[in-house]
């Protein structure tokens, strides 16, 4: 059987051969999910500005005409114009790449791969390394390869200026120390896809760098139920000693045989299979005074800003949900959002000190909204006094109940939406629409600023927003009711 590898399905081979086996003969087992689909389109925006503002006034060579037309298109321009080429393509040893830039010059191409994110890793230079042997393979030389990335200390100027925006490392020294080892690539995984299906078992190279699409097919049945990489930030080291000794659950490690009084707490009550709530959580809770402030924000953020004096990837606020407690059987809700796609920063810093009062706990699920008002209080000299003191009546649920609770579903998390599930079953994400955690949130306020939305659509995204917000902070209040009773256990 004949097959040409492409320079993505080499790396994707590099980091597990399964995946690039499933990747060529069973395409029909990826899962496709909204998170890839989230990446691919930040990952041509930014191909686009790395284009205009690198490499201006270039040819764009698009696939639609098949591969072999590509090819072809690519060899002509190269020997016929010196302008860049945009998904220049080339074929070599059974192995295709499409580069993302090249710059033809007297003495040979420049090359750029373009990435969204802030820093060069280790598998860009891979990608490099691979075009490199496949251009010079076909004849070309490759006086310079670069990664281009994202410079995250840019600032918007506004006006569609994204000069500045990209940033560029050259890597041409670390290419050519690589070629021989892309070689053996080559044949490794030629090799495998001309062999059965590899025998790998799940670990550490299915969430890194990306989450693996066959992750669901590969999971094997009798997977533990409470696996060691549920001991909270296990190392790998322990992980794998405890492996040797022969352990695979949580429920198989003897008393005693854990050091860290966190991991022997989840072993404790793993084995036991009964949630453990301590006594010092209601003490610490029934403290608080009244009004009690229930507070989250959802956040956006952009690869490329959209929005003047705004950085790239800057969590940037667009919606609040506060559940105020004025008494204990007194709760009301307020709330904003913004989908007017203006800067949402400033009304969200006025909307929420005009919420909040002047006293009273306001009461977080971890580090994000205090980190996020430290952004406004920067950004709004202003406003900065207010802010900061919102922010010193910050009281954080997470470490508290990180110290005091434990159900085995959690599973070695303290997130919101492992404990709520645990302390207040009968609320339930599940039953909420398309927007159910953090990163929909972000992907359905992108869609509904978007000038393309229909109003309709805006309208249910807006419903969306809103009732999952409201869903955080109410989850919180019950979190604290039921702790508080000490019926958590
Ligand atoms: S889930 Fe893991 S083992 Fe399976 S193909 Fe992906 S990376 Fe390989």
């Amino acid at each position: 059987m004949h097959h040409r590898l492409s320079k993505s399905k080499i790396i994707s081979g590099i980091q597990c051969q399964k995946r690039l086996w499933l990747e060529i003969h069973r395409p029909d087992l990826l899962k496709f999910d909204q998170s890839i689909q989230a990446r691919m389109d930040t990952g041509h925006k930014v191909g686009e500005i790395a284009c205009k503002f690198l490499a201006p006034g270039g040819i764009y060579i698009g696939l639609e005409d098949g591969i072999a037309h590509v090819l072809e298109t690519t060899r002509r321009y190269l020997g016929s114009s010196d302008l860049p080429i945009y998904e220049a393509t080339f074929a070599f040893d059974q192995v295709l790449v499409r580069s993302d830039i090249v710059i033809p010059s007297g003495s040979g191409l420049k090359v750029i791969e373009v990435k969204s994110s802030t820093q060069v890793k280790e598998y860009h230079i891979w990608d490099c390394a691979i075009q490199f042997r496949v251009l010079q393979g076909t004849g070309h030389t490759v006086q310079e390869i670069q990664v281009a990335v994202i410079d995250s200390s840019f600032v918007y100027p506004g006006e569609g200026n994204y000069h500045g925006l990209i940033r560029t490392e050259d890597v041409t020294k670390a290419v050519l120390e690589m070629q021989p080892q892309v070689e053996s690539w080559v044949d490794q995984c030629l090799n495998t896809v001309q062999g059965s299906m590899p025998s790998i078992e799940v670990g550490d190279h299915c969430s890194s760098p990306f989450d693996c699409p066959f992750l669901d097919f590969c999971m094997p049945s009798d997977w533990p139920e409470y696996p060691l990489k549920s001991l909270p930030g296990i190392s790998i080291q322990l992980r794998d000693k405890l492996k040797q000794e022969g352990f695979e659950d949580i429920r198989d490690i003897p008393q005693g045989r854990l050091s860290s009084l966190y991991h022997e707490r989840v072993r404790r009550v793993t084995v036991s299979g009964k949630a453990e709530l301590l006594p010092q959580a209601a003490k610490i809770l029934d403290f608080l005074a009244y009004p009690r402030y229930f507070l989250d924000f959802e956040t956006a953020q952009f690869a490329i800003p959209i929005w003047e004096g705004t950085r790239p990837y800057e969590q940037l606020p667009f919606q609040w949900s506060c559940h105020v407690q004025d008494a204990p059987d007194q709760l009301r809700h307020l709330e904003f959002l913004d989908l007017s796609g203006q800067p949402p920063m400033l009304r969200f810093s006025e909307s929420l000190l005009a919420a909040c009062g002047e006293s009273g706990p306001i009461i977080v699920y971890g580090s994000f909204e205090r980190t996020v008002i430290r952004g406004l209080i920067q950004r709004y000299p202003d406003l900065a006094t207010s802010l900061q003191s919102l922010s010193e009546r910050i009281v954080d649920l997470h470490p508290i109940m990180r110290q005091n609770y434990y159900h085995p579903k959690m599973c070695g998390s303290w997130s919101l939406k492992a404990v709520q599930p645990c302390l207040v079953p009968d609320l339930s994400y599940s039953t909420l629409g398309e927007v159910q955690e953090g990163s929909l949130a972000q992907e359905a306020y992108a869609e509904a600023i978007s000038p393309d939305t229909m109003q309709e659509r805006k309208e249910e995204l807006r419903k969306g927003l809103l009732a999952y917000c409201e869903m955080d902070t109410l989850a919180m209040v019950r979190i604290v009711e039921v702790v508080s009773e000490g019926v958590g256990s």
